[in-house]
């Protein structure tokens, strides 16, 4: 099937099953905004805790903080975000369609690479084990010359990001005959910039009202409350603090589902270090996050790291990870050293020291900070996105029948245990709710009695359920039930006294951590 198929279908699979819903869909909804229903909010709440205890559980220097998300509008001048927080648009002249001028680029060069991997891929196959990549790269003309286009354009690309080129950009557009998806047509406008940030107004205008900015990070609540947690939390360096909140963008380009929201939520860790020691760190947390991701278990093969073709002017180091969607490998967090940058631009606007004694040293500096930064909905959006399965499976009467499948890691799913009696009659219905009674304080479980037994497993595949608990006549008699496993589909005859330790087993967060360290 299509990628982009699989993409309509996991949109829809997202509605249909009470993951992600149009944002105030009964007026027509409101672009690149969603709600999370019933088991979307479950499976999110399930990513923040992992992300939550794998910071500030794993590491005893790492504390959590929940800042506001409206600040001082001066946070936001010293941050730089009043001035330089733009992307670079363009419009098509003929779809009036605007467009991020830099994705389109980089779209442009994800088509050279997989072209080139195409012929890698056909040649694979036709020379088997004697298969030499390096010399097909060298020697192919339809792989060398993609490779010059791809080369070219990068290397104008990132010239152009960095001298903040503007009329370059466009250049780039129209020398490669870059057209309009919607539409096909090649007519541009010129580039501009616009600033992403939402602002409101504080007070009433009576009292003389004030402009302020939703946040686009949740990064800077931190900075201005390093002192704070520094000296209230007697933090020595290095140290770090984690927070998950809401964020605000208004992006020009709304599409691609919940990758790309103007509301969405993020994860970061602001981790403060000694200057001149950041290298180290950013080295050790690319290794622990990628760990992480590695951890739910999509296959390493779907992530990898990229490093930016332009770095912040305050950055000295930045790389993305990047998930392999429907739609190509996309940023899903950010790492980046960003130096004393942002301490020291708080220092200067608000006047207030921002400095860390160093009792060994015996002095007092600006610390460097290394930051993870990742995106709650794009997480979600990324294991759905490994996670969604169609699959053949044997049905009645020896015939075959498709199913679809959520194949969740069971401790992130949003429903853990289904308890399913058989028949709606002689004391199973009860049977039922007594074992939902006795799981429904360590395990979200689901109640389901209605339809064909096989129905009901297929609903709760389709939302990633692990286990499905089935009672009948026979748990009657000595307490023992089916347990039917959602990968597999097998089905074991157990004693209701064993179920807790066969599902802690399987759904311990605990033992998850543990892998990281
Ligand atoms: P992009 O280049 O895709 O716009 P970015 O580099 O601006 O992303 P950061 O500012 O580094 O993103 O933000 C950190 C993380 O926040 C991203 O890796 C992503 O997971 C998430 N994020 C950023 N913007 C959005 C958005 N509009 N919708 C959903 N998640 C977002």
């Amino acid at each position: 099937m299509a990628q982009e198929d699989v993409f309509k279908k996991l949109v829809a699979h997202c509605k249909e099953y009470g993951f992600v819903f149009q944002s105030s869909e009964i007026y027509d909804g409101l672009g690149a905004v969603y709600d999370y229903g019933q088991n979307g909010v479950e499976l999110k709440n399930n990513i923040k805790k992992y992300w939550w205890d794998s910071m500030v559980l794993l590491h005893e220097n790492v504390v959590g903080l929940d800042s506001a998300i409206f600040m001082h509008p001066t946070t936001w001048k010293a941050s730089g975000h009043v001035d330089a927080f733009n992307d670079p648009l363009i419009d098509n002249k003929d779809s009036k369609k605007r467009y991020r001028a830099d994705v389109l680029i980089e779209d442009l060069m994800a088509k050279f690479e997989g072209k080139i991997d195409k012929e890698i891929e056909k040649a694979r196959k036709k020379f088997g084990d004697d298969f030499d990549e390096a010399q097909f790269r060298e020697t192919n003309p339809r792989v060398k010359a993609n490779q010059e286009k791809l080369d070219e354009v990068h290397g104008r690309f990132v010239k152009a990001l960095n001298d903040n080129n503007l009329t370059e950009l466009r250049q780039i557009i129209v020398d490669y005959e870059v057209a309009c998806p919607l539409s096909g047509s090649k007519e541009w406008t010129d580039v501009r910039q616009f600033n992403l940030m939402f602002s409101t107004e504080m007070g009433s205008t009576a009292e003389g009202a004030s402009k302020i900015y939703l946040r686009p990070e949740t990064a800077q609540g931190i900075f201005v409350n390093f002192l704070n947690v520094q000296k209230t939390g007697r933090m020595k360096l290095p140290f770090g603090i984690a927070q998950i909140g809401k964020a605000f963008r208004n992006e020009i380009v709304a599409r691609q589902f919940i990758f790309r929201m103007r509301e969405f939520e993020q994860m970061e860790m602001q981790f403060f270090v000694r200057p001149g020691e950041e290298m180290k760190w950013f080295e050790y947390w690319k290794e622990m996050r990628m760990k992480w991701h590695k951890s739910m278990g999509m296959g390493d093969a779907k992530y990898r790291f990229h490093d930016h073709d332009k770095l912040a002017h305050y950055a000295n180091a930045a790389t993305d990870v990047e998930f392999e969607m429907p739609f190509g490998f996309k940023e899903v967090e950010g790492i980046h050293s960003r130096t004393d940058f942002d301490l020291s631009q708080h220092q200067e606007f608000s006047g207030k020291k921002m400095q860390y004694f160093d009792p060994e040293l015996n002095k007092s500096y600006v610390p460097y900070v290394i930051e993870t930064s990742i995106g709650v909905d794009r997480m979600f959006l990324s294991i759905l996105a490994g996670a969604y399965t169609e699959e053949e499976v044997p049905g009645k009467d020896g015939k075959s029948e498709s199913r679809v499948v959520l194949k969740l890691p069971p401790v992130i799913a949003p429903v853990k245990l289904a308890i399913l009696p058989l028949v709606r009659k002689d004391g199973l219905p009860e049977k039922a709710m007594e074992i939902m009674d006795q799981f429904k304080f360590d395990f979200n479980c689901r109640y389901e009695e209605k339809d064909s037994i096989g129905k009901r497993y297929r609903r709760q595949d389709a939302i990633g359920t692990p286990f499905c608990i089935t009672v009948d006549h026979q748990t009657m008699e000595d307490d023992s039930v089916t347990i039917r496993y959602r990968d597999s589909m097998e089905q074991e005859r157990v004693k209701i006294s064993e179920l807790y330790k066969i599902m802690t087993g399987h759904i311990s967060m605990k033992e998850l951590l543990k892998s990281l360290i």
